[in-house]
């Protein structure tokens, strides 16, 4: 029996963008070709190979692992297993960023947890006069950062190690920035959607969600310059949670900004040395 694009896609159960596509993957096509040739035969090898990306999709994989990629910050970036998708909220770090160093020539930056290093490579792509590092805990998560990093063609420093607990080189960051594992331990979301796919410890820090932050701001002060800038990502219900670790720890400007859905996603805060 021979099947053409047109007839695949009606007959598929996924929502029409994701069989789009899976089709563009299997074929390595643009979307403009699969448009203008939906009535071809689709080969019986091209066929099997659609069901199998299909079924993967249907047992709920995250379309980024299938594909094998997401876009950041209008960057494609490769994504595995091993490393956290990269969000649309994250963009909001990278913004915040590049705000704490806007005045600053030639900064250092140290990214900490760095996954798939969507956060740390844009940061060094939109700076290219920073000096960037990169840390992640997970060997695997470092290899995925490492190759994206030679991809886009930028210059970053890797550390393997647990969070401050690392090679960091000398001298001080005027710029820290995180998005850590914060989904408490309890959270169901843990057990729904993408999440169940995502390296468990990308996601949440086995406690309260608060521990990885807890550590990242604690330890944040004897790495930062004199009057340098810790920027984080957390929780939709931990911004204040954030801002009075923040404060206790002697920051000063602390503030958090909001999302896209209006929530308050990231908190930022200035330490005087
Ligand atoms: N932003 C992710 C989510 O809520 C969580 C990632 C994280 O813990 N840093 O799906």
């Amino acid at each position: 029996m021979t099947l053409s694009l047109r007839e695949s896609l009606s007959a598929s159960a996924l929502p029409r963008l994701e069989t789009h596509l899976l089709w563009r993957h299997v074929l390595g096509v643009p979307r403009a070709w699969l448009i203008a040739h939906d009535g071809d035969p689709l080969s019986p090898a091209q066929i099997v190979a659609y069901q199998a990306l299909e079924a993967r999709r249907m047992a709920g994989e995250p379309m980024a692992y299938i594909l094998g990629h997401r876009e950041f910050f209008g960057r494609d970036f490769r994504v595995t297993p091993a490393v956290l998708i990269p969000r649309p909220e994250t963009e909001l770090l990278v913004e915040c960023g590049l705000r704490a160093i806007r005045d600053v020539r030639a900064p250092h930056v140290l990214d900490l947890g760095t996954g798939s290093g969507a956060v740390a490579v844009t940061l060094a792509l939109e700076r290219p006069d920073a000096r960037v590092r990169a840390s992640d805990r997970s060997a695997g998560a470092l290899e995925v950062a490492r190759k994206n990093a030679r991809d886009l063609g930028a210059k970053l420093w890797f550390s393997h190690g647990n969070w401050y607990d690392t090679e960091l080189g000398s001298g001080r960051f005027d710029l820290i920035v995180s998005n850590p594992p914060y989904i408490d331990a309890q959270d169901a979301h843990l057990e729904q959607g993408d999440l169940r796919f995502e390296p468990p410890g990308a996601l949440t820090d086995g406690a309260d969600g608060l521990q990885a932050l807890r550590d990242i701001v604690l330890g944040a002060p004897a790495h930062l310059t004199r009057d340098g800038i810790l920027c984080v990502e957390h929780g939709w219900d931990q911004a204040a949670a954030v801002r009075s670790l923040f404060l206790c720890r002697g920051f000063t400007d602390v503030a958090s900004e909001r999302d896209l859905s209006g929530i308050e996603r990231i908190t930022r805060g200035r330490f005087p040395a």
